[in-house]
């Protein structure tokens, strides 16, 4: 699956120092006005790891000032050459990569997430994710126009201003990088939330960033609750948000956009993704890879293929060999290189997930693997849980359950599974298995989702864009698409006393 090279694995540091607990405003650390701190917990032994300022709205003020003074007229930040703003990310991209076990070993403590994932995907997809939009910085550029009349006419892409940008806890160093790179190519100033659960490596890469360079107050993290993220929100001195998350929360934050000054919103929100195996795949490669796009990161993927939709005629081998799969996942330690699962990131989130197993059962799902918590561990583990004969209309397969439980459900015919895939209010992702081409390129051009995978799942790159259609959210995050949503347009049009072709 991820590319996990073991063998060259360095070894983690299990005890990591905790080094920054504060408020990052003006690049410099402060204490929350309240005077109010909150635990961050370990996932894996349920212990507290520190104790962290609680951001909220006063500090929000505060930050949001120090990213409007930072993008005013004749700024550093506004002044500097656009390639210099790129050699900035770059810098910050080589900080993360020197600290890159450090770092690595962090986000395992804080979110529970394997440290060889932690190291292998987290890390180097962020530190790629900057590089390319540093690449971008001096790219990103307007056009001449040969609008009618005698004018000279040419757009020029500039930074929409202050941007809040509120991130999750499933991916919190990855989420942290899609949110900087294109904000900062483009000349943006930031206010970042990281989520109350893992708060801890956005905090240190917010030290990397004064290291690297960035003059103060373009980059702002403020850790903090909801209540702080809704600040952000809410903020009329803000000029865009772009959040990850919840779709409720989704919502919330577009109301206070229409509520306030209708400042840019881009979301990325939920998924129920449909990964749609054909009779003639490869069998031990499609089961192999739906239980990847199901269980990576214990199943916390807003991708995840949560809807494995698998023809008739292989269905039962197909639950047969998931199953057996499934029961061979190795849980534990995450700092143990063998480790595959983790822990869920906290209490609430492991209860959930344990109370959309038991509506599955009682709806008359039938469970195959799994179905509870592995006995004799302390943590917040869900054992690996799949799922057969799953109707449409059951609640696990329509909800999002965000952990590691895998439904399968039976289907016949093309254009049927076609149509169920879609009857969703989401649309992120899908993917489809299939030797036949033909059929390939129908099931793609049917699916409503952001991305469609063929014969793969969950390959993203900072090259490819992401985010979804319907409820899903709006705007594209990766890619030269991702600029867009960081700039807004602007039409010069110079009156010339004769214009010539
Ligand atoms: P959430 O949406 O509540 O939290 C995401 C971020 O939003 C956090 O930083 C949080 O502090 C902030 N936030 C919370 N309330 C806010 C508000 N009113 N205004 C502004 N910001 C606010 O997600 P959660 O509670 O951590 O997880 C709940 C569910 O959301 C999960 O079970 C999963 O289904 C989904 N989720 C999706 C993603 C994703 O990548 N799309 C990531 C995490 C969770």
């Amino acid at each position: 699956a991820a590319v996990a090279n073991y063998s060259a694995l360095p070894q983690p540091q299990t005890s990591p120092e905790v080094l920054y607990t504060g408020l990052f405003i003006n690049n410099e650390w402060h204490k929350s006005k309240s005077g109010q701190t909150f635990a961050t917990i370990n996932p894996t032994t349920e212990q507290t790891i520190a104790e962290i300022q609680a951001g909220d709205k006063e500090d929000i003020d505060i930050a949001v000032k120090a990213a409007r003074s930072a993008f005013k007229l004749g700024s550093p930040w506004r002044r500097m050459d656009a390639s210099e703003r790129g050699r900035l990310l770059y810098r910050l991209a080589d900080l993360m990569e020197r600290d890159q076990v450090y770092l690595a070993s962090l986000e395992t403590l804080d979110n529970g997430k394997p440290y060889s994932m932690s190291y292998n995907v987290d890390l180097p997809f962020s530190i790629k994710n900057l590089r390319y939009f540093a690449g971008w910085a001096d790219k990103n550029h307007g056009k001449t126009i040969p609008m009618d009349g005698d004018f000279f006419t040419y757009t020029r892409h500039e930074p929409v201003g202050v941007c809040g940008q509120i991130i999750p806890w499933n991916f919190p160093i990855l989420m942290m990088a899609w949110k900087l790179g294109p904000a900062l190519a483009t000349g943006n100033t930031i206010v970042l939330k990281p989520a109350e659960q893992t708060s801890l490596t956005a905090l240190y890469i917010a030290q990397l960033v004064k290291e690297a360079g960035f003059p103060e107050g373009v980059v702002n993290v403020v850790p903090g609750f909801g209540g702080a993220g809704a600040a952000l929100a809410n903020h009329s001195d803000v000029d865009k948000v772009a959040f990850t998350g919840s779709t409720d929360v989704g919502k919330l934050i577009q109301l206070a956009s229409g509520n306030t000054n209708l400042k840019r919103v881009t979301l990325e929100l939920g998924g129920k993704s449909p990964n749609i195996i054909l009779a003639d795949s490869d069998l031990d490669y499609a089961v192999e890879t739906a239980h990847f796009g199901l269980f990576f990161n214990m199943g916390q993927c807003c991708c995840a293929g949560s809807r494995t939709f698998v023809e008739d005629k292989i269905y039962d081998e197909f639950v047969e060999r998931s199953a057996e799969r499934a029961k061979k996942r190795t849980v534990g330690n995450p700092f143990d290189l063998n480790t595959e699962q983790g822990p869920q990131v906290n209490e609430e989130q492991m209860e959930k997930i344990l109370g959309l197993i038991q509506t599955g059962k009682q709806q008359g799902a039938k469970l195959v693997a799994g179905g509870s918590r592995p006995e004799g561990l302390p943590g917040y583990f869900v054992q690996p849980t799949v799922f057969a004969d799953v109707q449409d209309n059951m609640t696990i397969a329509k909800e999002e359950i965000f952990g590691p439980v895998q439904q399968l459900i039976r289907f016949k015919k093309l254009d049927e599974v076609i149509e169920r895939a879609n009857n969703s209010d989401y649309g992120l992702a899908a993917a489809v298995f299939t030797k036949d081409l033909d059929k390939a390129n129908y099931i793609v051009g049917g699916l409503r989702a952001g991305t469609v995978w063929v014969n793969t799942y969950n390959a993203l790159a900072a090259q490819a864009p992401f985010g979804g259609y319907k409820m899903s959210g709006h705007g594209r995050e990766n890619g030269e698409y991702a600029l867009s949503n960081y700039t807004e347009v602007k039409s010069v049009i110079v009156k010339v006393p004769q214009k010539n072709s």
